[in-house]
């Protein structure tokens, strides 16, 4: 370790940088790249989030069949589509469907469970086009993960923009910025913030100390508090606990997530889309989606 690095590690502001983990597709519709919890992040250090893909970007030639996921159940957290570029349909057991579009976001709680498909929206899939989206679990305290699912649309127009640094801006997804709420409910506290920034912008953003933050950069360029590189494309960036403000200068036009939330302090107990607390739980999740009480979709009308 040399000077520098010991002097971060003393002030506690050295973050942690990781590229991205595995890739791979989700369906057909989505090529993704994990950014956790496949780098082996663990649930202290990423509570109350669990996975993070980034689609894209990615062109897509056009197709007469849409392309994506077909019907696959969840239990126990939400499931956060954030559309950058394309448009994606969604339909789902509680009846509830729609289509999100660039710049809108979806916010999905399976809670007690839902059975949905997640599919290139017809439109997109015949004109064809660059793709990219993020989709973020977050996990439910045990107190909510039996509640009723839930299904927010958050279209653009409702999503609250901030300035950030001269011509950059961010938008409050969730949670509270600096006293400007969010456009979505949560169960538990959770900042998601989605921020673009010109060349030259710096700004400070401000956070809770006792919660746990990530940054997530889509592509860009910035300097982390003055001295730490943060640079290239699906790369995340651990912010440590007990800092409250970090300092973000772009060296070039960039564009990043933050991702904040308090740690849910319960045992995690996950196989593929269902989440709870205990394996006693899982093994009933599985029993109740293959009787169908997660319930079916709805015929295509
Ligand atoms: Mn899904």
């Amino acid at each position: 370790m040399d000077l520098d690095t010991s002097l971060l590690h003393q002030t506690g502001m050295m973050m942690e940088i990781l590229p991205h983990g595995a890739s791979y597709w989700v369906g057909d519709g989505f090529p993704v790249r994990n950014l956790f919890p496949s780098n082996g992040l663990g649930n202290a250090r990423l509570s109350p989030f669990l996975l993070l893909d980034y689609a894209g970007p990615a062109r897509f030639e056009p197709s007469e069949k849409p392309r994506g996921v077909e019907v696959h159940p969840h239990r126990g957290f939400e499931t956060v589509t954030i559309a950058y570029q394309g448009s994606v349909a969604h339909r789902d057991s509680s009846g509830a469907s729609g289509v999100i579009r660039p710049g809108d976001v979806q916010w999905m709680t399976a809670a007690s469970g839902v059975v949905h498909e997640e599919m290139h929206d017809p439109e997109f899939s015949r004109a064809g086009g660059d793709f990219e989206m993020i989709q973020l679990w977050v996990n439910l305290p045990k107190a909510d993960k039996m509640s009723p699912p839930k299904y927010q649309t958050l279209e653009s127009s409702k999503i609250p923009v901030l300035p950030f640094g001269a011509q950059g801006f961010l938008r409050v997804i969730a949670g509270d910025y600096e006293g400007n709420q969010g456009a979505a409910t949560t169960f538990t506290p959770v900042g998601v913030y989605d921020v673009e920034l010109q060349a030259g912008d710096q700004d400070t953003l401000t956070l809770n100390p006792a919660y746990n933050t990530m940054l997530f950069l889509r592509s860009g360029e910035v300097t982390l508090n003055g001295e730490q590189k943060f640079a290239g494309e699906a790369m995340l960036a651990l912010v440590p606990r007990g800092v409250s403000e970090v300092k973000i200068e772009a060296g070039k036009a960039s564009k990043f997530v933050v991702l904040t939330g308090e740690p849910i302090d319960e045992p995690v107990a996950q196989h593929g889309p269902f989440v709870m607390n205990t394996r006693e739980e899982l093994v009933q999740a599985f029993r109740d989606f293959q009787s169908g009480k997660m319930g079916q979709l709805p015929t295509k009308g």
